[in-house]
């Protein structure tokens, strides 16, 4: 599709929908809407709205579908794989404005929210209800952004990933008109299940423009554990083991050798430099949980476990996490000459040893430096590369190792994302996953918006 370039006219028309301090054509209001958090080339759009009501983004959605101009939302900008660069320019909708939390049903677990609302502003908010929203990706992400990413973190293994928490929808569509999906019942098997298809969807076709979302019960008691393994292959079986003992772990975070030397460097936590698990347990009682807490040393020691430091209570918990929730900020802070591929993919668990071997083959001798970090519980490998940041002969390796690497995880049959999305960089690996489905993909997308205008250059190849 060829997309028209936005005229002068154009933001005339644009500017009478809004009011005047919520458009921006500015040079470095183009510029903070050109990247996410990726590695991926910036663009920018031509115009930024930041739109406060549902009936402004369906009026502008009307008119760019009209004039055929591209239309991309934005959240907080946190996604690591191009999902929010307009690639193709045109309008960049950024929801930052439009975050009010609109209503709080305690008894019913449910909130209904805006698309711009951070996750973190509203599990504050909920703080006294003894409630929360437990997806969480880490970054100050919104809701909109989640859903359309739909996001997960190092808890999904026992709270789920976003789509689990959506239960209403209105999503503006490209021809302007908004839709009302999902329920306010906890549960349905009312027709097809749209809510699922808006889910994860990046923003390609539709616009959501609020949400309910379900929430869960603050959990009352916490403990922890770091446990490091003489090899992959025990870290492994580990995390089977203690899923299949039925000990319900919140988090089971797996991290290499290398992450642990930086935590040792940063944290002073004097672990042997092996292959390392974080795991988290959430219950009522310390008595309770001390208890899962020697189930998971019997089944650890039981596989050759080097060293196995327990903590419980909430505090005992955070200052065990600490290190690993601040694993991002250090590779990043270690390597401030280096831009970093996030690359995430997610196997069976039981392929999980088998795609850590496969990357450190891959990488050994290439005096590349790298790290991988995995929710092991999901079989989500996240693997990052860091590479000099104008080292073409660099990138190009790193990439030729990264593409490998999915392909290997698709012949494991895994996914080329477990959280991340699409986006920009995993488009070439769409046709391999899902075969003759991607063709049913495409219509879907043709029906929804059939002139193609929002978030070009997306999802397919
Ligand atoms: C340090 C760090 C750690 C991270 N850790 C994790 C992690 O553990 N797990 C994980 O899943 N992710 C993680 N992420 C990635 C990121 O935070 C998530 O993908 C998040 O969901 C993005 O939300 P956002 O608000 O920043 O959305 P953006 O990045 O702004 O946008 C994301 C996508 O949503 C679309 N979009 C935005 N708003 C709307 C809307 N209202 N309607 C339709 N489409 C919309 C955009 O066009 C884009 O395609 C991490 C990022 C960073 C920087």
């Amino acid at each position: 599709m060829k997309f028209s370039v936005l005229n002068e006219t154009h933001i005339r028309n644009l500017k009478s929908m809004v009011a005047p301090d919520r458009i921006s054509t500015g040079e470095s209001v183009l510029d903070l809407h050109a990247k996410d958090q990726s590695h991926h080339t910036p663009s920018r759009p031509e115009v930024v709205i930041w739109p406060v009501e549902p009936t402004e983004v369906a009026d502008i959605l009307k008119y760019a579908n009209d004039k055929l101009l591209p239309v991309t939302g934005w959240g907080s900008g946190s996604s690591l794989e191009g999902n929010p660069i307009p690639v193709q320019k045109g309008i960049v909708l950024d929801f930052s404005r439009m975050n009010r939390i609109l209503d709080i049903r305690e008894e019913d677990f449910q909130a209904d929210v805006q698309p711009g609302v951070v996750y973190q502003d509203l599990n504050e908010k909920l703080r006294h209800s003894g409630l929360f929203f437990p997806p969480d990706p880490g970054a100050r992400a919104t809701l909109g952004g989640m859903i359309a990413n739909n996001a997960s973190g190092t808890r999904t293994i026992y709270y789920g990933s976003t789509k689990d928490y959506v239960l209403r929808l209105s999503v503006a569509l490209a021809n302007g008109e908004i839709i009302e999906l999902g329920t306010r019942a906890s549960k349905t098997s009312s027709g097809y299940d749209l809510i699922r298809l808006f889910v994860g969807s990046e923003g390609t076709l539709g616009i959501v423009v609020g949400a309910t979302v379900r929430l869960v019960g603050l959990p009352v008691e916490f403990s922890a554990a770091v446990v490091t393994f003489p090899s992959i292959d025990a870290a492994g079986k580990t995390v089977f083991e203690i899923m299949r003992a039925g000990l319900n772990p919140a988090a089971l975070e797996l991290v290499g050798p290398e992450c642990i030397e930086l935590m040792n460097k940063e944290e002073n936590l004097n672990l042997n430099l092996c292959p390392t698990i974080f795991i988290e347990f959430h219950g009522t009682t310390t008595n309770q949980l001390t208890e899962v807490l020697e189930m998971a040393a019997e089944i650890c020691n039981a596989r050759g476990c080097l060293e196995f430091r327990p903590g419980v209570g909430r505090a005992e918990r955070d200052r065990i996490f600490k290190a690993r929730h601040a694993l991002g900020e250090m590779i990043v802070r270690n390597h401030s000459d280096c831009g970093i591929l996030i690359m995430d993919v997610a196997v069976p668990i039981t392929a999980y040893s088998e795609l850590i071997t496969t990357i450190n083959a891959e990488l050994e001798g290439t005096h590349l430096v790298s790290y991988y970090i995995s929710h092991a519980g999901n079989g989500n490998v996240h693997l990052n590369i860091a590479g000099k940041k104008d080292d073409r002969q660099e990138w190009d390796r790193i990439h030729h190792i990264a593409e490998r690497l999915v392909q290997k995880t698709l012949d494991l049959g895994g996914t080329a994302t477990g959280e991340h999305g699409i986006g920009l960089g995993k488009r070439k690996f769409m046709a391999a996953e899902h075969g003759k489905s991607l063709d049913w993909m495409k219509q879907i997308k043709a029906l929804f918006d059939p002139k193609g205008v929002l978030n070009p250059g997306k999802i397919f190849p």
